[in-house]
């Protein structure tokens, strides 16, 4: 395995790079995938346990339609029993598409002359939160390019300003960041700023085929990038998301990739991270990807029920990279967030100018351009719980997956309620009158289900003071 290069000055052994191909792919090629092997491991994810890389390739490896389906199963039981019903709200927000980066999948690569560039004035991006925040949304995930012009100092600008606009009973209570990797100093500038989770995709795990599609920037440097995790972890911030995006190489390979990724937290930071993300390529700009290791929409949905059994305590994040119908499949097998009312072109929230999707503008094509309320809609009908719940993030219980995970109770104390409420919110608030009805239905029913637990009156309370034009009630 290659080493951190001298010139990072590592004064500690984690931040060492720690993939070694040659272990990932000795565990592909080598480990048997019996049904009796394969029942073992999906019955430790479901007794609560994160799997070990050999135990994954073991679901990896296990390639008849049968397995598959005990698999899919697995990671179905996995996530009612341990997570229920709910599904957690967020919106994209482009702030800026500059780039110095030269990822050959993505609309805003520098050498991409088509690109039309832009990043959001304060008035701009002012408007465009107060248009998030007209249609119901209250956690937002801020995307940035990466560029001189987008510093750590610009990026926690951003995020103040978004925190700070308030419009009607409208507000944004997290604010998440996808930015370029920073050095320690920079993720200590934002994590003031008060950031959520702060993400980063290690795009391929695979150093040569790394190499082959960051042909520029300082993106092209796999170690700095992934390393960055390490660094935030040092400057404080320990809510940390991860990704691959799948279809630059072998999706079993990217698969352990983000498992050995987890190990690595675990081992050296004593928290796994908070989320997972799995973006498949999709089209874009001038987008140039070997086509080789496209997913098929079979894999895709096995690959994300076998994360689901490898890291039981993370969150999973699907987006509307995605269509409707994918979405729907996918989301039975362990996903916990989506995005909905999803909008990619910069300005467009507040503008409306984005009926057909222009690729010049916008990083690649998304494929559920549902709105919020849509999205909602169908998440009712379907049984699921929608929730725009921030609770934990702001009473300092970060972490909070892991809770929901292995403290007993945790979930009919904290997460129902939460959700809940912040549904009822969002019912009064923004919900078109067919939605609303539904989704006091249902928020009905998952009150029933606590039913006996001391949560219930104290919910019902909360909900009349709701009606009565309180909001941000949370436990
Ligand atoms: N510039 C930052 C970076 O590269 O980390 C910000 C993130 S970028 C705007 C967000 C993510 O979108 C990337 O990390 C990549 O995984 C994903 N992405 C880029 N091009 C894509 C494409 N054509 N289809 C799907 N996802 C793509
Ligand atoms: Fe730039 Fe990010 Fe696109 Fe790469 S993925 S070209 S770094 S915006």
């Amino acid at each position: 395995m290659k080493f951190y290069p001298e010139i990072y000055n590592i004064r500690d052994q984690r931040m060492k790079p720690f993939i070694d191909p040659d272990e990932i792919w000795s565990l592909i090629r080598n480990t048997k995938s019996t049904p009796e092997r394969v029942r073992h491991v999906i019955a430790k994810s479901l007794s609560k346990k994160r799997l070990t890389m050999e135990e994954t390739a073991v679901l990896i490896n296990a390639g008849t339609p049968e397995l598959i389906e005990e698999i899919k199963e697995g990671a179905r039981a996995l996530k009612e029993k341990v997570y229920g019903n709910r599904i957690v709200l967020f919106a994209p927000l482009y702030v800026g598409n500059r780039c110095t980066n030269n990822c050959t999948y993505c609309g805003f690569r520098t050498s991409n002359k088509f690109a039309v560039r832009q990043t959001l004035t304060d008035p701009q991006l002012i408007k465009e939160v107060e248009a998030l925040e007209d249609n119901g949304q209250k956690r937002l995930i801020l995307v940035y390019g990466e560029h001189t012009a987008y510093s750590a100092e610009y990026i926690s600008h951003t995020v103040k300003t978004v925190y700070s606009v308030k419009k009607g009973n409208g507000e944004i209570r997290r604010v998440n960041i996808n930015a370029a990797p920073m050095d320690i100093d920079g993720f200590r500038t934002v994590k003031d700023a008060g950031i959520g989770t702060y993400q980063i995709f290690q795009e391929t795990y695979h150093r040569e085929t790394y190499k082959k599609y960051h042909r520029g920037g300082k993106k092209a440097d796999y170690d700095f990038r992934l390393t960055a995790l390490d660094r935030a972890q040092e400057a404080g911030i320990d809510d940390v998301g991860i990704g691959a995006l799948f279809g630059l190489y072998d999706w079993r390979f990217e698969v352990l990739g983000l498992v050995r990724h987890t190990n690595h937290f675990e081992a050296c930071y004593r928290v796994g991270p908070h989320t997972i993300s799995f973006p498949r390529i999709q089209d874009a700009s001038s987008v140039d990807v070997d086509p080789r290791y496209m997913v098929s929409n079979e894999e895709f949905i096995r690959l994300v029920a076998i994360l689901r059994l490898a890291v039981p305590y993370t969150g999973m994040i699907l987006t509307a990279r995605e269509n409707a119908m994918v979405r729907r499949e996918v989301m039975r097998f362990g996903v916990s967030q989506i995005d909905g009312g999803t909008k990619l072109e910069m300005g467009s929230y507040s503008e409306s100018i984005n009926e057909e999707q222009d690729l010049n503008k916008e990083q690649f094509k998304i494929n559920d351009s549902r709105s919020l309320n849509e999205i909602i809609d169908e998440l009712l009908d379907d049984g699921y719980l929608p929730s725009f719940c921030t609770a934990c993030y702001r009473k300092g219980r970060t972490g909070e997956h892991f809770m929901e995970f292995s403290v007993p109770g945790f979930i009919k104390r904290f997460c129902s309620p939460n959700a809940i409420l912040t549904l009822a919110e969002y019912l009064e608030d923004y919900a078109t009158p067919d939605t609303a009805e539904k989704g006091w239905r249902v928020i009905e029913d998952n009150i029933r289900e606590l039913e006996g637990h001391k949560m219930e009156m104290e919910i019902r309370r909360r909900i009349e003071l709701i009606k009565e034009g309180e909001r941000d009630l949370y436990l």
